[in-house]
């Protein structure tokens, strides 16, 4: 089963807030939200592009601050979306929001037009974190919003941020630890970056804030993404999607933008597999075998981990084995 969103940006349109790494505008490289008349046009063109069977599809809102939104405008979009749910052409619909603007009313409409997971974006549980982010909301808000969307029968995603002002390795996993606790089953994890026009530029300038380096970033989400692997937690991205802006560097200021982060962070995984457990046997040559879904990331980002593995062995080898789950493997030597 393949799962596709089919996603609708809607910036800041609900967000009377300035978190200091947002310019929401700039981010999702979309200045006007879709009309809610468009959605109908945008997920038919989507579904004539998805494969007609195996497939799980969720129309997406996302950006901005959706339950922030005017309750007329919030129910003119999920009335658009609910309609592809009702006719079973689309499995569900979600959407992100701020956790100070979820209270049961609003959680009742979202049920009636058959929204099915609520991501929040939490970016952090620590409270000084929020407040130097200038969230203007705190973290008994994300426990208590996250309560009720669990409540309402929702699934509960928790995005968080890494790298933001005040925030640090043993913050950012205390943060992934009470996403587990609060019973997010989705999350996406978002390295911070300084984006022209915010407030954190200004705080960058001014030398009063230092984004993270890349090799940081990659340490740092390496922990993250083992611990939400390994309880479950399905991260549905990592790192912020590369608009125009950001890929030629014209939005972006500093910060550790790449636009194969995830791919950096699986190779690092790997890595650390190998050091532990490759290069300390002996042998001329070497026949990895992994499962065919981790031949790319365990071969690494431009064959990062073979050529390092090169370097212990004069030849290197990857199979894949479909029997090999996760990130299994074995390894033959010659
Ligand atoms: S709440 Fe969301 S949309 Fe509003 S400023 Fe903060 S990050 Fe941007």
């Amino acid at each position: 089963m393949r799962h596709f969103n089919i996603p609708f940006f809607i910036p800041e349109l609900g967000c009377p807030h300035q978190c200091v790494f947002c310019d929401q505008h700039r981010i999702s490289g979309t200045l006007q939200a879709p009309k809610p008349e468009e959605v109908d046009l945008q997920v038919a063109a989507y579904l004539k592009t998805f494969p007609k069977v195996e497939r799980q599809v969720e129309i997406a809102f996302f950006g901005g601050n959706f339950t922030g939104l005017p309750q007329n405008e919030q129910e003119a979009y999920l009335k658009a979306a609910s309609k592809w749910v009702k006719n079973e052409e689309v499995n569900g619909i979600r959407l992100s929001t701020r956790p100070d603007y979820i209270n049961p009313e609003v959680l009742k409409l979202l049920k009636k037009y058959g929204v099915s997971s609520v991501e929040l974006g939490a970016q952090s549980l620590d409270e000084e974190v929020l407040r130097l982010a200038g969230r203007g909301h705190s973290a008994k808000h994300v426990e208590e919003a996250s309560k009720m969307i669990l409540d309402a029968g929702f699934v509960l995603g928790l995005q968080m941020m890494t790298g933001l002002p005040g925030d640090t390795m043993e913050k950012s996993v205390y943060t992934a630890h009470r996403i587990k606790e609060l019973g997010a089953k989705e999350t996406r994890i978002y390295p911070t970056l300084v984006i022209r026009g915010t407030q954190l530029e200004q705080m960058y300038l001014a030398g009063s804030y230092q984004p993270l380096r890349q090799e940081e970033t990659i340490e740092r989400c390496k922990k993250l993404v083992l611990f939400f692997e390994e309880n479950q937690i399905r991260i549905l991205r990592l790192g912020l999607h590369p608009s125009d802006g950001l890929s030629n560097g014209s939005e972006l200021v500093a910060g550790p933008f790449h636009p194969a982060l995830k791919e950096l962070v699986n190779t690092a995984i790997w890595k650390d597999i190998f050091r532990e457990s490759v290069i300390k046997k002996t042998g001329s040559c070497l026949v990895i075998s992994v499962a065919p879904k981790e031949l790319n990331a365990a071969i690494g980002h431009k064959a990062a981990n073979k050529k390092w593995l090169l370097e212990h062995y004069e030849r290197v080898d990857f199979k894949t084995d479909p029997k090999l789950k996760g990130r299994a493997f074995h390894a033959d030597y010659c």
